[in-house]
């Protein structure tokens, strides 16, 4: 990913999608068609979720193996390290190298569902522990990207006081231990995330370091609040208020939400040197498709993509 985003042109934008891994047989054989429709989009890479405490591991691997392998797609395995064990992971790392994955997402995870308190094992107990154990482990053979929180990581707080400048000090530790990019959470407030590139802007061990913000594209408006909700992310009022007012119409919740994240995308393209876009897709295609197009910044990938692939046809898009 590094070597990749390196090798853009200055004013050259990229986009990048997550998936996570079906359930089913049939789910997985549908999502790969829709990879294949997706890939015409020409996302930079790919990422595969991994479900907590390492829940999701053979469906997540089969998934990325092919996504690297089957599909062409430059893959990024997401990896979490805590509630599970050194023995997953390093099952789990052995496997990505052997299926010629080169990108990893250290992640820390979250508490199993249920328990309020919570103590990691040994082994990990921070994200920056298994970017350690990856390069201990690996060397430069893994390019590596954590998270970041535009808004503050909810841990220690209380929410009110959900800080970005908090996590900074971790932030540094991951990229000093040897993270490439960092991924963020997802927001809707372009104004704190805008902030956030510049708080690590004024950071001499995290200026250098690529950005890439997190986008969930609104579907429906029950979705839409609930992973707000789970993320912790704050709504501008003017975003709740145009959301609110057409609760009931889906078909104007899903033209609202596109107007809403193309503007995101526009004013973080016109305010910051951000070079690429991450997009939570939730294995949807229509609302990214829609997004791209509506998004003037993103003409310029859509043109080198239709130049070089078949563009996608709208009636195919589910
Ligand atoms: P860390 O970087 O370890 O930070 C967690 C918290 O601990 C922060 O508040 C940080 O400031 C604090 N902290 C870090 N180090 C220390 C220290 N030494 N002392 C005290 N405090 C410290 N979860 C999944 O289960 N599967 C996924 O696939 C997945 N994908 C994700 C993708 C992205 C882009 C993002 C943003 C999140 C993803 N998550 C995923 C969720 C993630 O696992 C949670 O947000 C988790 O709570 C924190 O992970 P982290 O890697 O940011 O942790």
């Amino acid at each position: 990913i590094k070597q990749k985003i390196a090798a853009l042109g200055p004013d050259e934008k990229f986009i990048s999608f997550e998936f996570f891994p079906p359930k089913t047989d049939s789910g997985f054989r549908n999502l790969l068609a829709r990879l294949n429709r997706m890939s015409a989009l020409n996302p930079l890479f790919i990422t595969v979720t991994w479900g907590a405490g390492g829940s999701t591991s053979e469906k997540s691997l089969d998934l990325a193996a092919t996504c690297q392998n089957d599909l062409g797609l430059t893959t990024i395995l997401h990896l979490t390290c805590t509630n599970t064990n050194k023995e997953i992971i390093d099952e789990a790392l052995k496997r990505a190298k052997e299926s010629g994955i080169r990108n990893i997402l250290a992640l820390r995870g979250d508490p199993p569902r249920a328990e309020e308190y919570w103590t990691p094992n040994c082994d990990f107990n921070s994200a920056v522990d298994l970017v350690r154990y990856i390069k201990e482990n690996y060397g430069d053979y893994f390019c590596i990207g954590v998270a970041g929180y535009p808004e503050g990581h909810v841990d220690g707080s209380d929410g009110a006081d959900q800080n970005p400048q908090k996590d900074i000090p971790y932030l540094i530790e991951k990229v000093e231990a040897g993270a490439d990019f960092i991924i963020t959470q997802l927001f809707y407030d372009v104004d704190k995330f805008i902030a956030y590139d510049s708080l690590l802007k004024s950071y001499a061990q995290l200026k250098d370091v690529t950005l890439i913000p997190g986008l969930m594209p609104i579907t429906t408006y029950k979705v839409f609040t609930r992973a707000s909700k789970l993320s912790h992310a704050s709504i501008p009022k003017t975003i709740s208020r145009k959301l609110e007012a057409s609760v009931g119409n889906d078909d104007a919740i899903k033209s609202l939400g596109v107007e809403i994240v193309s503007d995101i995308i526009n004013t973080i393209t016109s305010k910051t040197s951000i070079k690429g876009f991450h997009f939570y897709t939730l294995n949807l295609e229509k609302a990214v498709a829609s997004i791209l197009k509506n998004s003037t910044v993103m003409q310029t990938i859509m043109e080198r993509a239709s130049s070089t692939e078949e563009s996608i046809n709208d009636d195919a898009i589910a």
